[in-house]
């Protein structure tokens, strides 16, 4: 292909080049925003008042003449299409303007005119004399020539800009561009284009650049949607080959832990419990690396089923690791298995049972002596579970016998962390992976975007317990405030203990605008009288702490803070206190947000819970309400009556399934936040892929490519593909290596 610059001018050069398209594939496949598309043509008699209109009509005739309150003229261009008449009106600076549109627009000549006319008709214009008019109408000549007014209705792409480059400057780049288009090269092998009906790549780059009518777009997207499926989900069939002829430990002993395990367990299993240990159970047996996504809602009780898992691991002779996104949950999780295995994690003390094992805790923050230590029964083997945060991932860890790796809470780890992990285990092999995901993801985004893993799904809450009960709380009402915080205080005084969460640490913070801004939910209607949601500014961490504390309603209470710009020693502390019961409220920010156990737990408020996202308040919510008693969560907000914010909590509010609200929030952001947050390691966002409206084309598309990659394991006859799959992992990798 010749290069960009051979082909374009200097200034389509540039805004191209801003766009990041590094060459003439690059930017064919720039997909336009948007399209102008034409509506279908009128008889001007039929239409109405503010109507978009497009209408073929004769021109009468023209005039101009001089502005009196401003330089420049006023040219009125009466035109008919033999229903009625209508008037072009042109506001220009120039006269060399005037005169060039008089020269278009000469009595008898024939144009289409595209825009919205202004001026209700009916009997009062008419005595008037006054004709329904549209002011700075787009309009074709198209003489007597229908191949021109083909032409002229067809649909005008509206392409994304970079700085100062016009709209203008894209599409005539892309118009240079497009004769090169049979050059470009689909990632689509020849005989699965056939087999799906999709058109070649060439078709497809006309369809979308310069298609004649509104049903071209969506055919010539179908090929880059499709293509990047593909891609993707070759990917994903090539690493489950790699997995399937990579050597893994087979953990398949049954003894002697498991047994005394499920004994001390303060409860039974629940039965979607029970299946999936029964299915990792199986998978883990095998001598090649499983890499299962274990996800359930908020509470499911996924802890103790990796626990299970683990333990299994050790009955085999090898070691299990969990890593949590952050020190407290990592130490959570460390408190927890410690709690639940008792003596069998206490290997080589005077209270340890016989056949116990250790439980080892490693992070970032640890003295060196004591890291020195665990890093010793890490290497010895002596550690038989380890527990910890991404210092574990850290190079000079190595593990005697590494059989099994758990990742909780998986959005916030990158692939390439699991692939660092799978080097930890034993030569020549991996470790099996268990993903464990913080908030449940579609079934076809998970396809989509983590394809590469087995899902398993914990789809039932430990029976007995009540669920949550949520409010939207509209501050503004004071009433409602005050019985917010009576309702904390009352839980307070049955015992019972609460969360307090801000969207920031301190209050002059400058705030980013609100989640629901960005969603594009701003209620217009009060945008511009200052006072909008966004504009108010959040409430922090200390600030609320010490409010709280002059609350009637919570007199007495025993109010601690929590927040990321603590030091770990202070933040472990304050978690502790709250876990033993010493602290009743704990004001924190999103530091609590994943993962936090606290079961006596019972209320949990939000502050400014618009700043908040759909799943990010499902998730906060899900911090109270584990244990024996029920919960009750609030997200209050300070928008203003009549604005979207608080229908919108209402929902969120309403709906206590994390799927059905996983779908909600993919539905309202579309699928590109989402797959940031999984990071899949593929990228930050899918280019054309919408995983909800697409689902069926991905379907196909993993078909497609696993046949694919089974007949040919290195791609040895699919360059192309080979090339675009090396494309979008070198894409991806800088972006995994920042998480
Ligand atoms: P999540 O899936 O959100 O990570 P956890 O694993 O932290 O949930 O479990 C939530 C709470 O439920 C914990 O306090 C845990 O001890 C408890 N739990 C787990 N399984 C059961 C069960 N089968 N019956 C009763 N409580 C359970
Ligand atoms: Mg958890």
């Amino acid at each position: 292909m010749p290069s960009l610059a051979s082909v374009l001018t200097p200034a389509e050069l540039k805004g191209v080049r801003a766009l990041g398209a590094e060459d003439l594939e690059g930017l064919l496949r720039i997909v336009p925003n948007r399209y102008v598309i034409p509506g279908a043509l009128r008889a001007l008699q039929d239409v109405h008042e503010g109507e978009d209109v497009s209408a073929v009509v004769h021109v009468v005739s023209a005039r101009d003449r001089r502005m009196r309150s401003r330089a420049g003229s006023i040219l009125e261009v009466t035109v008919t299409d033999g229903t009625d008449r209508l008037v072009l009106t042109f506001f220009l600076q120039r006269d060399h303007l005037v005169q060039w549109h008089r020269s278009r627009l000469r009595p008898g000549e024939r144009i289409v005119v595209f825009g919205t006319v202004k001026h209700a008709p009916g009997p009062a214009r008419a005595e008037r004399g006054e004709l329904p008019q549209i002011a700075h109408p787009r309009y074709e000549i198209v003489g007597e020539d229908d191949a021109l007014l083909r032409e002229a209705m067809r649909p005008i792409p509206v392409y994304p800009l970079r700085r100062s480059t016009k709209q203008s400057t894209m599409r005539s780049a892309l118009a240079s561009a497009l004769p090169h288009a049979s050059e470009a090269v689909s990632a689509i092998p020849a005989a699965v284009l056939a087999a799906q009906g999709l058109p070649a790549l060439e078709q497809a780059l006309h369809l979308i650049h310069a298609p004649r009518t509104a049903d071209d777009i969506p055919a010539g997207l179908s090929h880059l949607v499709f293509e990047e499926a593909f891609v993707l989900q070759a990917i994903f069939a090539q690493r489950r080959a790699l997995d399937a002829r990579t050597p893994a430990p087979a953990l398949e002993g049954a003894g002697p832990l498991q047994p005394m395990l499920e004994e001390r367990l303060p409860f039974t299993l629940t039965g979607a419990q029970r299946t999936v240990r029964e299915a990792i159970l199986e998978r883990i047996g095998r001598d090649h690396p499983a890499n299962l996504l274990l996800q359930g809602d908020v509470g499911s009780g996924k802890t103790i089923v990796a626990l299970l898992a683990m333990i299994r691991a050790v009955d085999s002779g090898h070691q299990a690791a969990l890593l949590a996104p952050t020190e407290v949950l990592a130490e959570q999780h460390f408190r927890t298995i410690t709690a639940l295995m008792g003596d069998l994690s206490r290997a080589g003390r005077l209270d340890g049972h016989p056949q116990a094992t250790a439980v080892r805790l490693l992070t970032g923050s640890q003295r060196t002596a004591q890291r020195r230590e665990t890093l010793l029964d890490v290497t010895s083997g002596t550690a038989g579970i380890v527990v910890g945060t991404h210092a574990l991932l850290s190079d000079p860890v190595e593990f005697a016998a590494l059989g099994l790796v758990v990742i909780d809470e998986q959005h916030r780890f990158g692939v390439d962390h699991r692939r660092r992990l799978r080097s930890k285990g034993p030569a020549g092999g991996s470790p099996h992976v268990i993903v464990m995901s913080a908030t449940p993801i579609p079934r076809t985004a998970a396809l989509a975007t983590l394809g590469d893993l087995d899902i398993l799904t914990l789809d039932e809450s430990p029976s007995g317990r009540t669920p949550i009960t949520s409010f939207a709380v509209p501050e503004e009402n004071q009433a409602w405030e005050q019985r917010m915080w009576s309702r904390v205080g009352e839980e307070i005084a049955e015992g019972r203990q609460a969360f307090v969460v801000c969207a920031r640490i301190e209050e002059s913070e400058e705030a980013p605008p609100s989640t629901l801004e960005l969603d594009g939910l701003s209620p217009p209607e009060t945008a511009g009288a200052g006072d909008a949601a966004g504009e108010i500014a959040p409430r922090g961490v200390e600030e609320t702490a010490r409010r709280l504390a002059a609350r009637p309603e919570l007199a007495g209470a025993r109010i601690g803070v929590l927040h990321g710009r603590m030091s770990s020693e202070d933040k472990q502390q304050v978690m502790g206190e709250m876990v033993e019961g010493r602290l009743d409220l704990l004001v924190a920010t999103t530091v609590i947000e994943v993962g936090v156990d606290v079961p006596n737990a019972t209320a949990m408020v939000v502050l400014d819970a618009e700043r908040f996202g759909v799943s990010q308040l499902h998730q906060l919510r899900g911090r109270v309400g584990r244990g024996e008693h029920p919960g009750i969560a609030f997200f209050a907000t300070r928008a203003p009556r009549g604005s979207a914010v608080l229908p919108h909590l209402q929902e969120i509010a309403g709906t206590t399934d994390g799927f059905a609200l996983a779908e909600l929030d993919l539905r309202r952001r579309g699928s590109g936040d989402l797959v940031g947050e999984v990071q899949s390691g593929l990228g930050r966002t899918l280019r054309f892929l919408d995983v909800l409206r697409d689902a069926e084309a991905i379907a196909r598309a993993r078909e497609a490519a696993f046949a694919v990659v089974a007949a040919d394991p290195e791609l040895e006859r699919e360059p192309a593909l080979r090339e675009a799959i090396a494309h979008r992992l070198r894409d991806a990798d800088p972006r995994v290596e920042r998480s």
